[in-house]
């Protein structure tokens, strides 16, 4: 089972998310547990501070250093032998990929620090207790909950078992170093628009190349620079020379 722990100023904004769909049913059937924890639990003084002006003036307040070293500390207590990596998520942290959710997924703990206002106190971080930094974009969020969520979604679907076709997610983007192919379901005709002939045809070795093929198209089109790491064989190379005949690109087909 995946355990993990949620530090954050906003724990009123996680029931939602983490009590449907995918993630209530990975709950349910005993693969994952979510404990989210406020950190205003570990603040110091009897108003539950967590947050303080910044040292050498301008504007934004900064989360303070003792109720979150706390808060990892009762963490680590309570977790003992098992217990991962402390993980903040952060806009300057290593950007969050397929790779890194396919990691935590195979871990038995991690905890998600959220910051907030202009972040944390730097010595959380000289003092050693973060394990690592998770960035889910180059952008700001006013939070790191967003972020957290992002993580905790992307990380459980690729737990065992809780995903009821295995192969759903085997085939998904990033997870073959390509985009997906395009999907279809019924009707045939969706107002004068058809499902390829193919995929009604029954024969699954020619679905499985149809299918295969236009995931090359879409990262040839979409994601040109995922093809350079991509684990690509013989036949990948003469579909993608196809593909690139087919289009106007100047590229020439030795160069895939
Ligand atoms: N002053 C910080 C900076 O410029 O790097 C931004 C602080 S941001 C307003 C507040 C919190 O949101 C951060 O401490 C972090 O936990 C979270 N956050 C913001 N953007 C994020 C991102 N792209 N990925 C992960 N967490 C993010």
């Amino acid at each position: 089972m995946l355990t993990v722990d949620i530090l954050t100023l906003f724990p009123g904004m996680f029931p939602g998310v983490l009590n449907e769909s995918m993630l209530l049913r990975a709950q349910e059937r005993g693969l994952v547990r979510f404990e989210v924890r406020d950190i205003r639990d570990w603040a110091l003084d009897r108003h539950r501070v967590t947050d303080d002006t910044p040292y050498g003036g301008g504007g934004g307040m900064v989360m303070k250093p003792e109720p979150i070293v706390g808060a990892i500390e009762a963490v680590r207590e309570v977790r003992g032998a098992e217990a991962g990596p402390i993980i903040y998520l952060s806009p300057q942290g290593k950007p969050f990929r397929h790779a890194e959710a396919e990691r935590l997924a195979a871990l038995p703990h991690f905890t998600l620090l959220c910051g907030h206002y202009e972040g944390i106190d730097e010595r959380v971080h000289e003092g050693g207790w973060i394990d690592e930094e998770l960035s889910v974009g180059d952008w700001v969020l006013t939070g790191g909950e967003l972020a957290a969520m992002i993580v905790v979604d992307a990380v459980v679907r690729l737990v065992p078992g809780v995903l009821g076709n295995e192969a759903s997610a085997a085939n998904d983007s990033f997870a073959t170093g390509l985009l997906d192919c395009p999907h279809y379901t019924r009707p045939d005709d969706f107002r004068g628009l058809q499902v390829p002939e193919v995929l009604r045809s029954g024969h699954h070795a020619q679905i499985e190349q149809w299918r295969r093929r236009e995931a090359l198209r879409r990262t040839h089109q979409r994601r040109p620079e995922l093809l350079d790491t991509a684990d690509l064989s013989e036949e990948d190379h003469r579909l993608l020379r196809e593909i690139q005949a087919e289009s106007s690109d100047p590229e020439p087909a030795e160069d895939v």
